[in-house]
């Protein structure tokens, strides 16, 4: 759009306009300060690089409106200042499109897409097809029509055929260039196709404001962005942040009403880039030109992941034929086009109703609230109950019982709700209300300053002991294989298991006695029960349920001490000296080892021969060969279990993550790696390994 030089002399010009400078005639100055607007608009809205202060942009705008006032008749059409008219518009003119706006067909997979690429070879006759790949906007479709190089009309999608003329607010909006050069290539009427949005930071932030303002939040951006352009008022529309990507000429012809695509105009790659030249926002630093089906596969996989951090939302990506007279022959049908498919990602969102609302006693005495909603299928599970945390979150959402709730689910983050829709409520919707009293011993519940959660404070609640043993008896804790929680249950209920000492206590006999055992399984259970005794002591910590202590934690403090007794007399202070304890994991190992009634259960258990000392055969690093460095591991693996992966980490010095981030030194990625291989793929820092590299790594 700019060379260098024109830039440089722009900048030039702005600095010299904001100096005021030069005296010259009111109409020079008029085009020099549209020049630099231009300029200026294009760097930020484009570019999003802007290169002048708000002050100084404010300045130039008001000096340009000062001399137009005076000047009226030196008021251009393409005027930065005539992008807001003043005035309110007057109802929406239903306009015809030069070109039929069709949507598209989906593809979901590989094979899907594949098939597409074989249809349009048969159409074709080619052998091979050259694709262009570009993500899929979610936001609202526009038209904008160009003749003789200006912006002349603005459309929204309509049915297709027809649509609502909005120019007011298109030429609101910075990032459509009021005008464009066009001609230079003998166009003289132009269609060009595109997505009007939100970005996804502006949204958020123009909730928060709402929010703050008490004004109704806004559900989903692209709702916001297709409302808002058919706002009345464009000065409202402008406000809203929207922007305008452009990605597609549907419709380009001569003085003399000829056709120019496919004779003057090539490729798609080719008109994306001439948009670009003229200042459009286009996505082309986000397409890419495919030759093979395995460029398209691994293009579109490593969209899977990088759309959750892309600004923009997309809910897909565009294959389409790139060149133009390939795209001609493909034709289209009634319905869509033959030449491009959408490829959609997994969902993320559905919507269900909430049917209850049941309260779940945590093991430390949290209330959390927990949805039942219609079963869903939702990227790949069906999901029919989900958390609402605390009694806030379903204030600040607004959730009654009865409303239509979106699901969300994202990776492989658990699901969660986003919201409900107001405009499905029947008036039958019922509040939710909180209980005062614990659901299992009736205990009055305690909200303590600074928490968002109600607890049941009674040391003797029944449920939270259930959850006590349950966390005790977990994989990742004491591990009692065959002991879960409907065995647990079952135990309680029939008065056999009432806390974590009671696991070494159980009455052989009386289980045996129950519905359904046998000697074999009851011999099972106590075997494993006396395995558990044998434990290292950082399971033995992870076990207790101590807040904030989870098997990190555990294996920081399993290293500093002989015995669990030792953190007994320990002060806050000596315990945030501990590598990986902060103050508040210190407070909280500090509050449980205070209580008389755990260092009583941990002497029982000691008492029944569970080991509380830091063996030295439990050493975590039998060597240091991977001291400091960070690990994880994906993909099916062909030479070790997960389990084993870990422990060789673990035996070797080196330190296992959860996720990929900037902290990770090395991915080693098995069979079939997904989403966690194209995400380390995009950390330059982060090394990939395979099995084989990882084992010579250790020797
Ligand atoms: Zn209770």
């Amino acid at each position: 759009m700019y060379s260098t030089s024109d830039q440089q002399h722009l900048n030039q010009l702005t600095s010299s306009l904001i100096k005021n400078e030069s005296a010259q005639s009111p109409a020079a100055e008029a085009d020099a300060i549209r020049s630099v607007i231009r300029y200026h608009d294009w760097r930020y809205y484009v570019l999003s690089e802007p290169v002048i202060t708000d002050r100084d942009y404010d300045t130039l705008f008001q000096r340009l409106k000062d001399i137009e006032a005076s000047h009226p008749e030196l008021i251009t059409p393409d005027s930065p200042t005539q992008r807001v008219a003043a005035g309110l518009t007057e109802d929406f003119a239903q306009v015809a499109h030069l070109a039929s706006m069709l949507s598209l067909e989906n593809s979901y997979n590989a094979e899907d897409v594949a098939d597409f690429d074989r249809k349009v070879r048969e159409l074709t006759g080619a052998e091979k097809i050259e694709y262009c790949v570009e993500p899929k906007f979610d936001g609202s479709s526009i038209a904008l029509v160009y003749e003789n190089d200006q912006l002349v009309r603005a459309a929204t999608r309509g049915d297709g055929t027809i649509g609502e003329d909005i120019t007011m607010n298109a030429r609101a909006l910075a990032s459509i260039p009021l005008s464009a050069g066009f001609s230079k290539l003998g166009i003289y009427r132009i269609e060009l196709r595109g997505e009007v949005i939100i970005k996804k930071e502006v949204f958020e932030k123009m909730n928060q404001d709402r929010k703050e303002l008490s004004l109704k939040t806004f559900q989903n951006a692209r709702n916001t962005a297709s409302g808002s352009l058919r706002l009345k008022d464009p000065r409202e529309a402008a406000s809203r942040g929207l922007e305008a990507i452009l990605y597609h000429i549907s419709y380009a012809v001569d003085r003399d009403g000829k056709n120019l695509i496919g004779t003057k105009l090539h490729s798609h790659y080719g008109n994306i880039e001439l948009l670009n030249e003229n200042g459009f926002k286009t996505p082309i630093r986000d397409m890419k030109v495919c030759k093979t089906e395995t460029a398209i596969e691994s293009f579109l996989s490593e969209w899977e992941t990088k759309r959750h951090t892309y600004p923009i939302e997309t809910d897909g990506m565009v294959i389409k034929v790139n060149d133009l007279n390939m795209q001609d022959r493909c034709g289209s049908t009634s319905h869509h086009p033959r030449w491009a498919i959408a490829y959609k990602f997994a969902a993320k969102q559905a919507q269900s109703k909430l049917i209850d609302v049941e309260y779940q006693v945590g093991r430390t005495g949290a209330v959390t609230p927990v949805a039942k909603i219609e079963p869903v299928p939702l990227a790949g599970v069906t999901i029919s109950s989900i958390s609402l945390h605390n009694a806030d979150f379903i204030k600040e959402k607004d959730i009654k019982l009865g409303d239509t709730v979106i699901v969300e689910r994202a990776g492989e983050v658990i699901p969660y709700i986003v919201g409900v829709v107001p405009d499905l409520r029947s008036g039958t919707e019922e509040e939710i209300v909180f209980p005062t009293e614990c659901p299992s011993c009736h205990n009055t519940l305690v909200r303590p300053e600074e928490e968002a959660v109600w607890r049941c404070d009674n040391a003797e609640c029944p449920a939270q002991a259930e959850e006590r043993i349950i966390h005790y008896v977990s994989k990742d804790a004491m591990d009692v294989d065959g002991l879960g929680r409907s065995i647990i249950l079952e135990l309680k209920e029939n008065q056999l298991l009432a806390n974590i000492e009671g696991i070494y206590e159980l009455d052989r006999a009386k289980i045996l006695a129950l519905k359904g055992w046998k000697e074999k399984s009851v011999n099972n259970l106590f075997n494993s029960i006396e395995e558990s005794k044998d434990r290292p002591l950082w399971r033995l910590l992870n076990s207790l349920g101590i807040r904030h202590v989870g098997i990190t934690t555990a294996k920081d403090l399993s290293k500093h001490v002989q015995t669990i007794f030792d953190l007994e007399g320990m002060s806050v202070e000596n315990l945030t000296h501990i590598e990986g304890i902060g103050p508040k994991v210190a407070q909280s190992i500090f509050d449980f080892f205070s209580k008389e009634g755990n260092v009583h259960l941990l002497k029982k258990l000691k008492e029944y021969g569970v080991n509380t000392e830091n063996r030295p055969e439990d050493a975590l690093a039998k060597n240091n060969k991977l001291q400091g460095q960070t690990f994880l591991f994906t993909g099916s693996l062909q030479q070790f279990t997960r389990d084993r992966a870990k422990q060789l980490v673990e035996e070797n010095g080196g330190t296992l993550l959860s996720g990929v981030s900037t902290k990770l030194n090395y991915l080693v990625a098995g069979e079939d790696a997904g989403s966690k291989l194209s995400k380390a793929k995009a950390i330059p820092t982060i090394k990939i390994l395979t099995e084989d590299e990882f084992l010579a790594m250790i020797g």
